[in-house]
């Protein structure tokens, strides 16, 4: 029996994916940050994918109403193409294959299973969009700490009526099927046999909620990202562009940087102050001018920390002034 199986793990998500369902060796097995999968799937573009789907739904009907190889070999043909474009889209590849190379040995073709599959494949294309916007309201109400806060839990509960949503646009969670099993040496965890992409999407949010986990857009890229460490962090560790640093390494150089010259500033006005400071001992300046003057030059070095006056430019104002 095939199967496409989800488990998380730390700060990972696994996917394993077998047409003939051989545990312990999956033909297909797919390490991912964790919730980059629901992420990812939220930014795809379905729109893109709605042809290949109708061929596929078009080549699949004909398999089963005629008995036609060909279309058969043609549908398998483009899921096999179509499971590059994201990682749920693998599951669609095992179960049709199993499903394909079995109508060869038993045909029993029309069968109740057949019927089932071919609905799944001519919903698809209104399914998936449909998906996205539930999870883009899911993100919007419970999970994003900037809007929702950071308690997952309460915001979750908030927004649903035993298992259905308030918010007609929120994602509709189901019974997932779950078994229980070792996942690596020593350790052993919850394991979604996915029946569908639906189950896979259901699994993510309500882990999400489970785990305390929240997301929030990056302040680099503005891609969704999820906080698995520090809530305060503020960009998302994936690459800026593939083999470079990543958005969290970019910023923390950036903000190195802007202290650096902040400090920059802070040094050139502290010296200038201790200067004119020492006047007034002196005798060259009264206390009044001396306050008269700080209370100025204040005024620009707030210019010169927010940018709007250079470090060249604040210095010879403190040298003139
Ligand atoms: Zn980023």
């Amino acid at each position: 029996m095939w199967y496409a199986k989800m488990y998380f793990s730390e700060k990972k998500e696994f996917f394993q994916y077998d047409a003939a369902g051989t545990q312990g060796a999956p033909s297909v097995s797919r390490e991912l940050p964790f919730l980059e999968s629901l992420l990812s799937f939220l930014e795809m573009d379905c729109e893109e994918l709605v042809p290949t789907l109708r061929r596929i739904t078009e080549n699949w009907s004909r398999l089963i109403s005629e008995d036609d190889r060909q279309a058969g070999t043609n549908a398998m043909a483009e899921l096999g193409q179509l499971k590059q474009r994201h990682i749920y889209l693998e599951l669609l590849y095992v179960h049709w294959y199993d499903r394909f190379s079995k109508l060869g040995v038993f045909n029993d073709r029309g069968s109740d299973e057949d019927r089932q599959m071919l609905d799944e494949l001519r919903l698809l294309p209104e399914r998936l969009p449909l998906y996205q916007k539930q999870i883009q309201r899911f993100l919007e109400l419970v999970l994003n700490v900037d809007n929702a806060g950071r308690d997952p839990q309460q915001q979750a509960s908030r927004n649903y009526l035993h298992n259905a949503p308030k918010d007609p646009e929120l994602f509709v969670f189901h019974p997932i099927p779950l078994s229980f099993e070792p996942v690596e040496p020593g350790r052993c965890s919850p394991v979604l046999y996915s029946g569908s992409i639906a189950d896979m999407i259901d699994y993510c949010l309500r882990s999400c909620v489970e785990r305390g986990v929240t997301v929030r857009r990056c302040k680099n890229c503005g891609r969704w990202f999820p906080q698995t460490g520090r809530v305060s962090a503020e960009y998302c560790e994936r690459p800026v562009a593939p083999g470079q640093q990543t958005c969290r390494e970019m910023g923390a150089f950036q903000q190195w940087t802007k202290k650096q010259s902040d400090d920059l500033v802070f040094k050139v006005y502290r010296k200038e102050y201790k200067r004119r400071f020492a006047w007034i001992r002196a005798g060259r300046i009264s206390d009044t001018d001396f306050y008269a003057w700080s209370e100025k030059a204040r005024e620009e070095k707030k210019k010169c920390d927010s940018g709007a006056l250079s470090l060249e430019d604040f210095t010879a104002w403190l040298r003139n002034s």
